[in-house]
């Protein structure tokens, strides 16, 4: 009797999810054989990376050749329709467009992170911008931010192997034509250059985040330039490689021998010098990590190449805790490890994929203890208007009604308060009303304001900015 007992509260007290192992389970052989047009593509074609680039998506048509009659016209419409609004032109290499569920394509969580549909858009909240981390405001010379004493942020160029949806830098980032590329590169080098000197001139600087655009678009001397560069400046002690490529085109560092071997040999140096050099991907969904990523990631694993993740946390994409468990311990189990999840950021045209500041921290709650505490992200709202990332439990205040939270940032400014806006879709009635009439604006914050115990004047102003 009494071992029964037991058994039944184990159930209860713990989520299923903590039993099962489908973190391990990941998908195998060749599936992308199942779309129309990759039909006859065989595993060396689908690995090069080459392939991935050439036969990347940038157009509905295309998209209509991989895919013929698996999807309808309705959705094809919809798509079209969208794309004539948003902020972000379309990229999907072959291997995420071989990883979404085409038969339920409206909702499937990858689909929703690199191609809009008309029919799902919400209108922005009144609060959003489109540089809405004010990345340009913190720019000493063009490309490079530093926001934080110790680290800066290095925007090397605005191309990356695929473009999302909800890009923080849908300001900078997203122009595809080969031309306009040639063209940015070769003037990219006198730019560089003055982020190098800028570098070299602040010594307090010792991290460097490689980032854009996305590392997997500089070619490998274009790495080994950068990476060594960085490492012959005695203040830097640690970079970072930031890429997607890892969640959208794995293969890359399988078959592209000349990118990874410029990054092994930056590494060895690196690790000679007692300098870290890691690589910061950009997983979102657990169906992201496939067996051609645990290759990958296994690579450059045995390289002793260090692979942390960054998530955003997004609206049908990630934001249930079964979906972000699975995420996290599967992230862990091809040795990549968790950072941050990011709450999304306060950007136009994407309000369908952000989440309230509550979902996250019901979510933190949720993962915590279901693995290793060094496997386990840490929940962070990069605040708009420059407060840099806070922790999302670290509010002053959070209005339920209304969704505002108000941050501080004492390491970058001594009475700054920091604002963060819940979709208005996700409020109770009452807020929802209050976001309709415009002129209860400024009392919304205000109140927020003078709750979170900032000066109330002074932010109405910079919020209007
Ligand atoms: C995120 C970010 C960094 C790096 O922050 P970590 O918390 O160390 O990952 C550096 N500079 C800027 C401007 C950033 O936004
Ligand atoms: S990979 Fe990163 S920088 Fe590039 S479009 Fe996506 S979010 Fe933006």
């Amino acid at each position: 009797m009494s071992s029964t007992w037991l058994a039944a509260d184990m159930l209860v007290r713990r989520p299923k999810s903590s039993f099962n192992e489908d973190h391990r389970v990941l998908e195998g052989g060749e599936f992308w054989r199942r779309l129309p047009g990759y039909r006859e593509v065989d595993e060396a074609t689908f690995l090069d990376h080459r392939f991935q680039a050439k036969a990347s998506v940038t157009r509905v048509d295309q998209l209509h050749s991989v895919l013929r009659e698996t999807v309808s016209d309705a959705f094809y419409q919809a798509v079209e329709q969208a794309l004539s609004r948003a902020t972000m032109s379309i990229r999907l290499s072959p291997y995420v467009i071989a990883l979404i569920d085409w038969e339920n394509a409206e909702r499937d969580p990858i689909r929703r992170q690199f191609l809009p549909m008309a029919t799902h858009q919400l209108a922005d909240h009144p609060m959003a911008r489109l540089d809405s981390l004010n990345e340009r405001q913190h720019s000493p010379v063009p490309g490079l931010t530093h926001r934080y004493r110790d680290k800066a942020l290095f925007l090397t160029q605005d191309r990356c192997p695929v473009y999302c949806r909800f890009c923080t830098r849908s300001y900078a980032v997203g122009n595809d034509t080969d031309d306009l590329q040639k063209d940015k590169i070769s003037a990219q080098l006198g730019r560089w250059e003055q982020a190098f000197q800028y570098l070299r001139e602040h010594p307090e600087v010792e991290d460097v985040i490689i980032s854009g655009g996305d590392s997997y678009s500089l070619r490998e001397d274009q790495v080994r330039l950068i990476g060594n560069t960085l490492l012959d400046m005695p203040n830097i002690r640690r970079m970072r490689f930031a890429t997607k490529g890892l969640a959208v085109l794995p293969m890359k560092v399988l078959t592209d021998d000349g990118w990874f071997g410029a990054l092994v040999e930056l590494n060895k140096r690196a690790r000679k010098m007692h300098k870290e050099i890691a690589i910061h991907t950009h997983v979102n969904h657990p169906r992201e990590i496939t067996d051609i990523t645990r290759r990958a990631a296994g690579r450059l694993f045995e390289e002793g190449i260090i692979v942390r993740n960054q998530t955003v946390l997004l609206r049908g994409v990630n934001d249930d805790p079964d979906t972000m468990r699975l995420l996290v311990k599967r992230l862990g189990f091809v040795q990549i490890q968790p950072y941050y999840v990011f709450q999304h950021d306060l950007v136009r045209g994407v309000e369908d994929l952000r989440t309230s500041l509550g979902t996250a921290i019901e979510l933190e709650k949720q993962t915590r203890g279901a693995t290793a505490g060094f496997h386990s992200p840490m929940f962070v709202l990069d605040t708009p208007g420059g407060g840099g990332k806070r922790d999302v439990h670290a509010y002053e205040h959070y209005n339920s009604v209304t969704g505002v939270s108000v941050f501080r940032s004492p390491n970058l400014s001594t009475t700054g308060r920091y604002l963060y806006f819940d979709p208005i879709d996700s409020l109770p009635e009452e807020g929802q009303e209050r976001w309709a009439r415009p002129e209860e604006h400024e009392r919304i914050v205000a109140e927020a304001l003078i709750a979170g115990g900032g000066d109330a004047e002074r932010l109405i102003l910079a919020a209007a900015e």
